[in-house]
């Protein structure tokens, strides 16, 4: 048994529909999958309901990762169960979401300023019409022909310093965890291992994440091990996914199941989420 617990769709920057991601789930033999988009849960929903109508035998768990930031870093929160219909998370969505598109249009200015000919409404249509990442941006200087990779987008343009960066709306992991805590979700630290200060992670766990996304295609051997024995010591779940974004190779850190748990961790999950719903 199998379970990849991190993965995106086109609700924010996935190549597959939230209905092409269930069906890949079971071609790839996966028993299941969460659904992790970038601080939205527009693509949950559409998902469930396709899998229950047409009795998809993947287990399909509806989740989220939110990008927040802290002390200068990037940290990624993963809540898994959270209720999509819980009023305060779906406004702080919303309000999420209409940042992201005033800071896309002003990175955007920037990217005229610097010579470039791109449109706010190009990269909406790339988002979707959904949430805007810079991923979405990157895409669209590809499409231009302005640089030929994501990653040369980032190194040059709209990475952390570059010329057209613009931060991110101020949103914390203590947040996060809490948003998902009250949603009815668990907070879960995601690949840990790409943030650069490891003291950091500490911090987090003293805010009360739950557990620790201990499997993630970049994590070595060595990393994987210190992970698991914190998630001992601190009395937290593990976890693990391979974020997977799609097909082409640069948009997915890993193929669906390139990392992910097996039935143990898995039933830890439940059984840890059964106590909390019974309390
Ligand atoms: P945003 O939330 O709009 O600031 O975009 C952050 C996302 O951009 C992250 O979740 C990564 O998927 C992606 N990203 C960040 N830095 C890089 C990079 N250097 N190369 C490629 N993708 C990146
Ligand atoms: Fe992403
Ligand atoms: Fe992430
Ligand atoms: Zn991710």
């Amino acid at each position: 048994m199998f379970y990849d617990l991190h993965t995106h769709t086109t609700a924010s920057d996935g190549i597959l529909t939230p209905l092409e991601i269930v069906d890949h789930a079971l071609k790839a033999g996966l028993n299941g999958l969460a659904i992790t988009d970038h601080d939205t849960i527009n693509g949950l929903d559409k998902a469930l309901k396709y899998k229950e109508q047409n009795n998809i035998p993947v287990d399909v768990i509806p989740g989220i990762e939110m990008n927040t930031d802290y002390d200068n870093e990037e940290i990624h929160i993963l809540g898994y169960f959270v209720d999509y219909y819980n009023k305060r998370l779906v406004e702080r969505l919303d309000e999420i979401k209409e940042a992201r598109y005033e800071r896309a249009s002003k990175m955007i200015i920037k990217l005229k300023k610097l010579g470039f000919s791109l449109e706010f409404e190009e990269v909406k249509r790339i988002a979707h019409d959904d949430l805007i990442g810079r991923p979405h941006i990157a895409q669209a200087l590809i499409q231009k022909g302005y640089v030929f990779s994501i990653k040369e987008a980032f190194t040059k343009y709209i990475g952390k310093g570059k010329p057209a960066y613009i931060p991110r709306y101020k949103f914390l992991p203590e947040e996060a965890i809490n948003l998902i805590k009250t949603s009815g979700g668990i907070s879960i630290l995601a690949h840990p291992g790409l943030i650069n200060d490891q003291k950091l992670i500490d911090n987090v766990i003293k805010m009360g994440i739950e557990g620790i996304e201990v499997f993630y295609p970049e994590h070595s051997n060595e990393q994987i091990n210190k992970y698991l024995m914190l998630t001992t010591k601190n009395h937290l779940l593990v976890t693990g996914g391979s974020d997977f974004h799609g097909l082409e190779s640069e948009k997915s850190r890993g193929k669906l199941g390139a990392a992910g748990i097996g039935d143990n961790y898995m039933q830890e999950i439940y059984n840890y989420k059964n106590r909390k719903t019974l309390k």
